[in-house]
């Protein structure tokens, strides 16, 4: 476009130098017409060049010859330069031509000054403002965007969309307008003075000038993509997050279910289903740890090995349910009989039962085999294929205590364990239904 303006002021610039020129002007009018107006001033669209007196009267007309008889005395581009001999290049406001009223034009004008320097009239270039209607509607700016061309002073020369009311107007006023005079390019937020729609706003002036394009892209346009992406984003953040959610209520759940799964299962191996004492595996780990930490500490270790006494005749005459039920009891009896801490009773195999007593000595020991082997008795479960006539057990006690220079009776956890089997099967010798100790040779049998 500005290209298109200097192209029209060379033509002025040309047309000019002519004028002042006596031999270019004393030429035939109509070579003088060819000479001065040869060029694309004629083209559509852009108006004519006219040459005034002083007076505003026409002198020179690129379209016609003789000019047509018609003063422009009273617009603003001669009255600027009659009032300004520094007008220089003066853009004027947009007016309704006198010859084509149908099209609304701008006037590039300059002075012409006579040989003394006084006011010798102007030369104008006239644009259509179609010219510009053309141009801005080639643009594609969105639906809601604007482009306007201005005057530095706020006055509207042509907008898109277009609206003819808007041509001529002065925004000056207008909030709007302020930032455009703030440089010589920039952009801007602001709300638009003609319809109060916000835009973002650049603009540029024209280098040589007083003009102002202003291109105006409709938020809703600009963020219109990025709405509905925004939009997308969130809803998938939004279902990440139900997913997590969910995902995280499930895992935690199952953590949960594995977690008490765990805890039946270490309970389940670690407890013998039928009597509720601790299982095989359980009193192997209770013995190794119990053996390891006795011998750490210098403290006695003592073993109740159990047997329920003529069991397998039990079971025969009283059925094999039956004989489950008399474990069970007899598990409840030991269990209610051993109280310290360290303590731990565990089924051994069968109807045996191993009873672990951490920092006892064997006398202590053999007073907790002879309380149990009472405390069985006294549940009077009938058994009449015994002696006496109702459920016994045999108890075998067997201790490791350091001596006085810090030796242990047993050198290791496996005969430890023989030696319980071995007093166990003392006692059973000595007639069952008592208490056998292995130590000092010496063997203890209580029975009632
Ligand atoms: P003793 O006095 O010499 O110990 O005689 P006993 O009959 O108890 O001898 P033995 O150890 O040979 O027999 C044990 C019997 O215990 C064999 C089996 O029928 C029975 N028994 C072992 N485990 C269970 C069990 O879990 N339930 C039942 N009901 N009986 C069992
Ligand atoms: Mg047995
Ligand atoms: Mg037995």
């Amino acid at each position: 476009m500005t290209r298109n303006l200097q192209i029209y002021e060379l033509s002025i610039r040309g047309v000019m130098d002519a004028v002042h020129d006596p031999q270019r002007m004393a030429l035939a009018p109509s070579v003088r017409q060819r000479l001065l107006f040869d060029w694309s001033i004629n083209a559509e669209d852009m108006g004519s060049l006219l040459v005034t007196d002083a007076r505003g009267n026409l002198v020179l007309d690129s379209r016609l010859w003789p000019p047509r008889p018609v003063n422009v005395a009273d617009r603003d581009y001669f009255q600027v330069h009659l009032n300004s001999p520094s007008a220089g290049v003066f853009v004027s406001r947009p007016f309704q031509p006198r010859m084509t009223p149908e099209d609304k034009s701008i006037g590039i004008s300059r002075r012409l000054s006579a040989p003394d320097g006084s006011f010798a009239g102007i030369i104008v270039g006239t644009l259509r403002l179609t010219y510009f209607r053309k141009l801005f509607d080639g643009m594609n700016l969105g639906p809601g965007g604007t482009l306007t061309l201005l005057r530095t002073d706020g006055t509207i020369i042509m907008r898109r969309p277009y609206e003819d009311s808007s041509i001529g107007r002065d925004i000056s006023h207008n909030p709007s307008f302020a930032p455009l005079l703030q440089g010589e390019q920039g952009t801007f937020f602001g709300v638009a003075a003609l319809d109060g729609v916000p835009r973002l706003y650049s603009f540029r002036r024209t280098p040589d000038y007083p003009l102002v394009v202003v291109v105006g892209l409709s938020v809703n346009d600009v963020l219109a993509p990025w709405r509905s992406r925004a939009w997308l984003f969130s809803a998938l953040i939004a279902a990440v997050d139900i997913l997590i959610i969910v995902l995280s209520v499930l895992l935690s759940r199952q953590w949960r279910r594995r977690m008490d799964m765990e805890r039946h299962l270490v309970l389940m191996v670690n407890t013998d289903g039928l009597t509720g004492l601790g299982s095989r595996r359980a009193l192997d780990d209770a013995a190794d740890i119990e053996w390891r930490r006795a011998r750490r500490h210098g403290q006695p270790f003592s073993l109740l090995m159990v047997d329920v006494d003529h069991f397998k005749q039990f079971n025969d005459r009283y059925g094999h349910l039956v004989g489950d039920d008399a474990l069970a009891s007899v598990a409840d009896c030991i269990q209610r009989h051993i109280r310290r801490p360290g303590d731990f009773a565990g089924r051994y195999g069968g109807e045996e039962f191993a009873i672990l007593l951490p920092n006892t000595d064997a006398a202590g020991a053999s007073a907790i085999a002879e309380t149990i082997r009472a405390a069985v008795q006294k549940l009077h479960i009938e058994n009449a294929d015994s002696a006496f006539g109702e459920l016994t057990i045999s108890v075998g006690v067997v201790t490791d205590v350091p001596d006085a220079g810090g030796n242990r009776t047993f050198g290791e956890l496996r005969t430890f364990l023989r030696a319980g089997d071995e007093a166990l099967y003392q006692a059973k010798r000595a007639g069952r239904n008592g208490v056998a100790s292995l130590g000092a040779a010496a063997m203890a049998v209580a029975t009632t």
